[in-house]
């Protein structure tokens, strides 16, 4: 098999020179992150006053990790460390409430992350005569805007056409010969099964391959989709806070994702312990990015469970392959792509007077998409026979929901005293869905 690079020196740069590379990266990016209010803070309080306290890459261990929580403390500037005149774009996370975590790009960044993707999408054996779909939510969620910058730096024709609507997206499939697609795993599983209810024939389509991500999923799941749309699915993985898509993507040899080490620097620790783990065992993956000016972002937790297969893979790139993410560290849901706290959900409804103590948040597959159920108690004032005030409670909680969250749940009301209560801590999340990864 012949494989194309899309910067071929530095997909298969040699390990020493890499890490070269790196320790040279980080120093920029601790100097960029001393711009910041948050970094100045936590990096004095690590004895690190300067770039040129970074001797080594060994010396990353000596910077605090960052979480979630610490970018939501910061919102919405006390990661900013250029000036606002500078920044050309930002994105929030996906789904979240209240306080987002909120990144910023410059110029700069925004074609750093873009040949990234690039690199990416042009691993999988893309080219310039390719026609991209791009099935993904546009918006502050950067899987849109991220892939349509990738796609168009590769030169295929791009067409923005967004999640959902699937009788559209095969139009545009048959209409402009669309070959490749991205789309969250689940929703090319849904696409098939539309295409058959639907009599959409495979004959008139040119589908060759398909990114997926934004969610974890098996590789089973990545077979049955391969047979089901006789395509070639790779994985693509990346988090908001570290750009988007663009951090780690499968190879033509689809044996794990590989990590583009010389925009981030990964480390594997012990989720409860924090201390790095031994090559090849799984943990919570660290992540610290390299290349955005606007946000820096050091040791980030991602609360992702991965690890790194230690052979070399057989398409000669030298970066490290992570393997499929497992689970998080944390009690963050995804659903259909869309990242989700249960304390997200506790907040809208307990702001409600009419609703009881107790709740149930439940997630199961409809098909091939998720579905969320929340399941609320009501309080002992309300009468369960007097159906117009619950169904209009009923409906304000799915509006509300549906505002903050993005998702559309159904809501479903209980008698007071009516649903499960545990002994210990309370169980307030049933997730149905397969666990197969
Ligand atoms: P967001 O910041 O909204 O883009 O969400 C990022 C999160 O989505 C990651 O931290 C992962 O938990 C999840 N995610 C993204 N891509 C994948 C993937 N290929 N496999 C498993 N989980 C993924
Ligand atoms: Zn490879």
């Amino acid at each position: 098999m012949t494989y194309q690079y899309w910067n071929q020196k530095m997909e298969t740069l040699p390990r020493a020179e890499l890490e070269a590379y790196q320790l040279d990266r980080l120093r920029a990016a601790v100097g960029w992150s001393l711009r910041t209010p948050f970094y100045q803070e936590r990096l004095k309080q690590a004895g690190i006053r300067s770039e040129a306290d970074i001797k080594t890459l060994a010396d990353i261990r000596r910077i605090p990790f960052t979480t979630k929580h610490d970018l939501r403390n910061g919102f919405p500037y006390g990661f900013l460390s250029i000036p606002k005149e500078e920044v050309v774009r930002l994105h929030a996370s996906s789904g979240t409430t209240g306080t987002p975590t909120t990144i910023y790009f410059s110029k700069d960044d925004i074609s750093r992350w873009t040949s990234f993707v690039a690199r990416s999408i042009y691993a999988t054996g893309c080219a310039k005569t390719d026609v991209f779909q791009n099935m993904i939510t546009y918006g502050l969620f950067t899987g849109g805007l991220g892939f349509h910058y990738g796609g168009e730096a590769v030169g295929m024709m791009v067409i923005p056409s967004g999640a959902g609507n699937t009788a559209r997206q095969f139009k545009l499939m048959q209409d402009f010969g669309t070959t490749v697609v991205h789309a969250t795993p689940s929703f090319l599983l849904h696409v098939e099964a539309k295409m058959r209810e639907e009599g959409v024939s495979r004959g008139n389509l040119r589908l060759k391959r398909a990114f997926a991500g934004a969610e974890p999923y098996s590789e089973d799941t990545r077979k049955r989709i391969e047979t089901l749309l006789a395509i070639d699915v790779y994985n693509s993985y990346g988090l908001s806070e570290m750009n988007g898509p663009g951090v780690a993507f499968e190879c033509q040899c689809k044996n794990g994702l590989h990590l583009w080490e010389d925009g981030f620097i990964p480390e594997i620790v012990d989720p409860d312990t924090l201390e790095p783990l031994p090559d090849g065992e799984t943990g919570e993956l660290i992540l610290t990015c390299l290349c955005r000016e606007a946000t820096p972002i050091l040791r980030y937790r991602t609360r992702d469970l991965s690890g790194f297969y230690t052979e070399p893979c057989s398409c000669g790139r030298t970066h490290r392959r992570l393997r499929r993410i497992t689970g998080r560290t944390d009690d963050m849901l995804i659903i259909n792509g869309v990242n989700l706290f249960p304390s997200q959900i506790e907040e809208v409804i307990m702001s409600m007077k009419e609703v009881g103590n107790n709740y149930l948040i439940v997630v199961e597959k409809d098909g091939a998409m998720d579905r969320l159920t929340v399941k609320a108690e009501v309080n002992q004032s309300i009468f369960m026979d007097d159906t117009r005030p619950l169904n209009a409670l009923k409906e304000r909680i799915r509006k509300t929901l549906q505002g903050m969250i993005t998702i559309n749940p159904r809501v479903e009301l209980h008698e007071s005293g009516s649903l499960p209560v545990s002994e210990g801590k309370a169980k307030r999340v049933q997730d149905k869905r397969p666990k197969d990864v």
